[in-house]
């Protein structure tokens, strides 16, 4: 059976991307537009930190789907395309230049954007921010063996580059204004541990720092730290988080709240519109509260919901939010948001860098971090699933076997 409408996505990218693959997937066979303003094909984005920025994978080696598939799936995809404005009252969009595409239904997975550091020399060549495969050619392009990167910020981007830019050869110093690493998302256990994990692998790590200017002639040569003490370097990496891409959704009515906001299947408030990945505010039933996720998962899984909502085959999306990060030898993984948490458990040993520490409140796993133990951590998710009463002397018991905690 023909079908003579028109889907149409923005983004094209890990969330834009499964919408598209999940409208074929579910059998529609109208138009499928999806439209990017990068250069490449949907690619993935934790390699542009690690594998991708060591040089140990090609580009196109990070596509979700190469060409053919695409081609294949009947995909019309748009690159280097950016779309200024959605008319919603036409079921319009514009892109630059001025053409407009009719969309039967449409969806914005427009991501995230790096947020700048607003000080002088910020636009020196040399200092660089990473959110794309762009940003991660050109960062290894400047890498030299023995350079001093500064790196802006301690969160996931800026330990990951401080781990792979110090792989390759560079010596790398970590400012964070804070006074713990990695502040919004983990504990300060953790912060604690990955301050001394870092220094032990040769980063230079400045906690309460920040910066007052870079300087240089032409090129970065040097930071300016708030005392007027400087040091020398020829590349910095600014992470210091991101911004959600909500001004087309904004300047089309939408309503918006951190994020585009959408329900638990991922439609807007208007009914022809569904929004996925990182530019979302949605709710997650497991936590009870609203939620924007940076994450690969949630990119993927709520782009999926998007694609099935736009056939009206909505089904709710609800997980526990799951995040993996690699910085040296160690995989930490990630489950839930602990918030209010009344008691920590840490199974294994910390010193040897392979544990898990799980956040309880009331006797439930409400979250856990685990460090190169993947496997305890993905029992930890399906106790905190089902809402498994344990107390954290089982669970730091070496004894216990987690799985047996799951038969309750
Ligand atoms: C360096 C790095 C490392 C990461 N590592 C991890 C990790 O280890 N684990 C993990 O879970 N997550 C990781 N993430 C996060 C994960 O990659 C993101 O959550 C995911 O990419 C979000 O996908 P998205 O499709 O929602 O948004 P994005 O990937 O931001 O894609 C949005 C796309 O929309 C395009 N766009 C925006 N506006 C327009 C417009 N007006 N017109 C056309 N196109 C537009 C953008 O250019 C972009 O291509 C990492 C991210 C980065 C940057």
């Amino acid at each position: 059976m023909s079908d003579d409408r028109t889907f149409v996505i923005i983004g094209a990218s890990q969330a834009g991307g499964w919408v598209a693959q999940t409208l074929r997937n579910e059998g529609f066979e109208g138009k499928v537009i999806l439209i990017g303003e990068e250069p490449y094909l949907p690619y993935e984005r934790p390699p542009l930190s690690k594998a991708a920025l060591l040089g140990e994978v090609t580009v196109d080696s990070t596509y979700f789907w190469q060409q053919e598939a695409l081609d294949e799936a009947n995909i019309e995809v748009r690159l280097n395309t950016r779309v200024t404005a959605i008319d919603r009252d036409a079921k319009e969009i514009e892109i630059e230049g001025g053409d407009r595409i009719a969309y039967d239904k449409l969806a914005i997975t427009t991501g995230a954007r790096v947020r700048k550091l607003p000080i002088e020399g910020a636009d020196l060549p040399g200092v660089f921010y990473l959110r794309t495969m762009e940003d991660t050619l050109a960062i290894r392009a400047a890498v030299k063996d023995g350079a001093t990167a500064m790196i802006v910020g301690g969160g996931w981007i800026g330990l990951e580059c401080a781990a792979t830019l110090t792989k390759l050869g560079c010596k790398s110093i970590v400012v964070e204004a804070a006074d713990r690493l990695c502040g919004r998302a983990v504990t300060p256990e953790i912060s604690d541990w990955m301050y001394k994990f870092h220094t032990e692998h040769g980063v230079d790590v400045r906690l309460s720092t920040g910066i007052e200017k870079f300087e240089g002639n032409g090129q970065l040569e040097r930071v300016v730290l708030p005392g007027g003490d400087t040091i020398d370097c020829s590349i910095a990496v600014v992470g210091i988080g991101v911004i959600p891409n909500v001004e087309l959704a904004q300047d089309a009515g939408l309503e918006i709240d951190n994020g585009i906001v959408v329900d638990e299947c991922a439609r807007t408030s208007d009914p022809d519109i569904v929004a996925a990945g990182d530019v979302t505010n949605h709710p997650n039933d497991l936590l009870g509260r609203r939620i924007r996720l940076e994450s690969y998962e949630n990119a993927q899984n709520q782009g999926i919901t998007a694609g099935k909502a736009m056939l009206d085959k909505a089904e709710p999306y609800s997980e526990i939010p799951w995040f993996w990060s690699d910085q040296f030898d160690a995989n930490l993984q990630m489950i839930g948001l602990p918030q209010d948490w009344d008691e920590t458990a840490t199974r294994g040993d910390e010193a040897s860098n392979e544990f898990v520490t799980f956040y309880l409140k009331d006797g439930i796993i409400d979250g856990a971090i685990s460090v190169n133990n993947p496997r305890d951590l993905r029992v930890g998710k399906r106790l905190m699933q089902g809402k498994k009463q344990v107390t954290a002397a089982e669970l730091v018991d070496p004894e216990t076997k987690m799985q047996a905690l799951l038969k309750r």
